[in-house]
């Protein structure tokens, strides 16, 4: 069958691979549609040296089981539910854990061996495109449901890419009221789409002054997500004394915490616990992720489709590649 395999930085290409074991507890699941995650592209851009030579990528993607022929959406995370972390309901630090399309083969195949159990029902009123672009809503939904934010609370995310403009989508549906930070103008008029109620272009204005002057005190919560360590130090000039900022986009960097005394810091990802609510957000209307969608490939192009969603001037922000 054909996958997209890894076989180092700036080499990511569709090759011919043997077929997957399917184990009598295994399901067979034919790929469908998947989209491109900036994950894949730190592996993309040598970022991460770690990544094994061989390895098939894609963590973000939906496909049809073999057995019942229902479609379904794949989630990367598989874990015991019996260690430390499990039974303390952090399945993404299973010790025993897996993760498809990082420490085990990914999605991008024609076809992938999987468990029942993680494997998410797609509701018939979402397309296959929509289902391919579920594991940033998960993000979302997990990072504003730990933040636990008031009707009407402050919420700045700084970075408006998939992941960004997500945040600001739940963030709306949280009832707060959302600033909305990037560079580029087009993604900034995406998150006002999205209901962000001020948007701040960096290269334009100083942020760090533009939330102060809104929120008086600081934003009641800070998410970074544009992930640079440049963002990621200008996190606690933005949020108010104690508040929380979650960093998502990049966990490096120096937080000089002088003035946001008692705010609370810390890094997320992304779990399996949030998907069946991500789905259900995607049928339900509440989320789009359809006008994310910028770019679109077969399976069999892909290296055109990373090489697209590299190029700033393509102005990607999800590309999504199909089966045919
Ligand atoms: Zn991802
Ligand atoms: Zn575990």
């Amino acid at each position: 069958m054909k996958a997209t395999v890894y076989t180092g930085p700036h080499e990511i290409s569709v090759k011919e691979v043997p077929e997957p074991k399917v184990k009598p507890n295994n399901v067979l699941v034919h790929f469908k549609a998947g989209s491109i995650c900036g994950t894949d592209m730190h592996f993309y851009r040598g970022d991460w040296r770690w990544m094994k030579k061989g390895r098939i990528i894609g963590h973000d993607a939906c496909g049809v089981r073999d057995d019942t022929k229902e479609r379904v959406v794949m989630v990367p995370i598989v874990n015991c539910g019996h260690c430390y972390f499990c039974l303390r309901g952090h399945p993404t630090y299973c010790t025993t854990g897996k993760f498809y399309g990082l420490t085990r083969d990914g999605f991008f195949a024609e076809r992938k061996a999987m468990l029942p159990r993680s494997l998410i029902p797609v509701p018939a009123d979402v397309s296959d495109e929509e289902a391919a672009n579920v594991e940033p809503v998960a993000l979302a939904v997990r990072v504003l449901n730990h933040l636990q934010p008031n009707l009407g609370d402050w919420v700045t995310v700084v970075g408006q890419g998939a992941i960004g403009l997500l945040m600001t989508q739940i963030a709306r549906l949280k009832g707060c009221r959302v600033i909305a930070i990037d560079v580029a103008d087009y993604r900034l008029e995406l998150a006002q789409k999205y209901g962000a109620d001020v948007a701040i272009n960096a290269k334009k204005e100083d942020p760090v002054k533009a939330v102060r002057k809104l929120t008086k005190l600081g934003s009641d919560f800070v998410i970074e997500a544009a992930g640079t360590k440049e963002t990621v130090e200008q996190t606690p000039f933005l949020v108010r004394k104690t508040g929380k900022v979650a960093l998502i986009g990049e966990s490096k960097g120096y937080l000089n915490l002088e003035d946001a005394d008692e705010a609370s810091f810390f890094t997320m990802y992304i779990s399996p616990r949030e998907y069946p609510s991500a789905v259900e957000l995607i049928s339900r209307r509440l989320v789009d992720v359809k006008g994310l969608v910028t770019h679109r490939f077969r399976l069999e192009d892909f290296e055109k489709a990373i090489k697209t969603f590299d190029a700033p001037e393509e102005k990607a922000i999800r590309v999504v590649v199909t089966e045919k």
